[in-house]
C-alpha cells in the first residue's frame, strides 16, 4: 500500500507540475492560468489533451512541437520530474495526516516562486500572500506552534530581507517570501532559513563571480535560495536545528 502511494503522489506531482509549467509561463505576465488550454508558443497551434500527458508527451514527441516541429523546452518535463518527485518525498514526511496538505501547498508554491524568479527577477504577491492564508489556515486548525513564535518568525522572516531591501540586496518579494516562511515555521526555523539562504547565495555568487559567468553588477534573483532553504528546513530542519543547538 505504501508504494502505491508513493507512485500515486509522484504521478500526482507530475500532472500538477503540468499545470505549474502554466502557471510559470502566465502569472508574470498577467495571464489568466485556468480558462484557455496551452498553446505552442512558436505555431499557436492549441495543445490536445495528448500533447499535455505530463512527461510522456515530451518523450513520445521527441522534445518537438506535433505541429511545426518547433523544439520544447526540457524545462518542462524537468519541473514535471521534479514536482513528482517533491511530492512523493512530502508524502514520505508528512504520511496521510493532515498536515500533507499545507506542506504540499508549500512545495507548489516554492517551485513556481522559484522558476519565475529566475525568469523575472520577481516574486509575484499573490503566490507569497497565498502561501501567508495557507499558513494561517494551518494554524488555526491544528494550532501546530504557539503564537509569539509565528509573530515572530513572521517578523524576522519578513523584516531582515526588508532591511537588505533598503541596502539594495533583495527586493520587496523576497521580503514578503521571508514573512511567508515565518507564518509556516515560526521563529526558530525561520532564523536558520535565513541563515541557510545567505550562505546558499552567498556560496553561489562568489562561484558565478570566480569562474566569471557573472559581473559584479549583474544581479542574482535571490528567492531561488530562499526556496531552497525553505526545502531544506522542511524536510531536514529538526536535524539542523539541533545541529545550530537550538
Ligand atoms: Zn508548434
Amino acid at each position: 500500500m505504501h508504494a502505491f502511494f508513493i507512485a500515486s503522489f509522484f504521478i500526482l506531482g507530475t500532472v500538477m507540475g503540468s499545470f505549474y509549467n502554466v502557471c510559470i509561463l502566465r502569472i508574470p505576465l498577467g495571464q489568466d492560468i485556468f480558462i484557455s488550454r496551452s498553446r505552442c508558443p512558436k505555431c499557436h497551434t492549441t495543445l490536445q489533451p495528448r500533447d499535455l500527458v505530463p512527461v510522456f508527451s515530451y518523450l513520445l514527441l521527441k522534445g518537438r512541437c506535433r505541429y511545426c516541429s518547433a523544439s520544447i523546452t526540457r524545462r518542462y518535463p524537468m519541473i514535471e520530474l521534479l514536482t513528482g518527485a517533491l511530492f512523493a518525498a512530502t508524502y514520505l514526511l508528512s504520511g496521510l495526516n493532515p498536515v500533507l496538505v499545507p506542506n504540499l501547498i508549500l512545495i507548489s508554491l516554492l517551485i513556481i516562486i522559484t522558476f519565475i524568479d529566475l525568469d523575472h527577477m520577481i516574486i509575484p504577491h499573490s503566490l507569497t500572500i497565498t502561501g501567508m492564508l495557507t499558513a494561517l489556515a494551518w494554524q488555526l486548525t491544528s494550532n501546530h506552534l504557539t503564537w509569539p513564535s509565528l509573530l515572530l518568525g513572521l517578523a524576522l522572516g519578513f523584516g531582515l530581507p526588508a532591511l537588505l531591501v533598503a541596502l539594495g540586496g533583495m527586493g520587496g518579494g523576497d521580503a514578503m517570501l521571508g514573512g511567508m516562511f515565518g507564518l509556516f515555521f515560526g521563529l526558530k526555523y525561520t532564523f536558520v532559513l535565513l541563515m541557510l539562504s545567505f550562505i546558499l547565495g552567498g556560496v553561489y555568487s562568489l562561484y558565478v563571480l570566480l569562474t566569471k559567468q557573472k559581473s559584479r553588477k549583474d544581479k542574482l534573483p535571490f528567492g531561488p535560495f530562499l526556496a531552497l532553504a525553505g526545502l531544506i528546513m522542511l524536510f531536514f530542519g529538526q536535524q539542523l536545528l539541533l545541529w545550530y543547538g537550538l
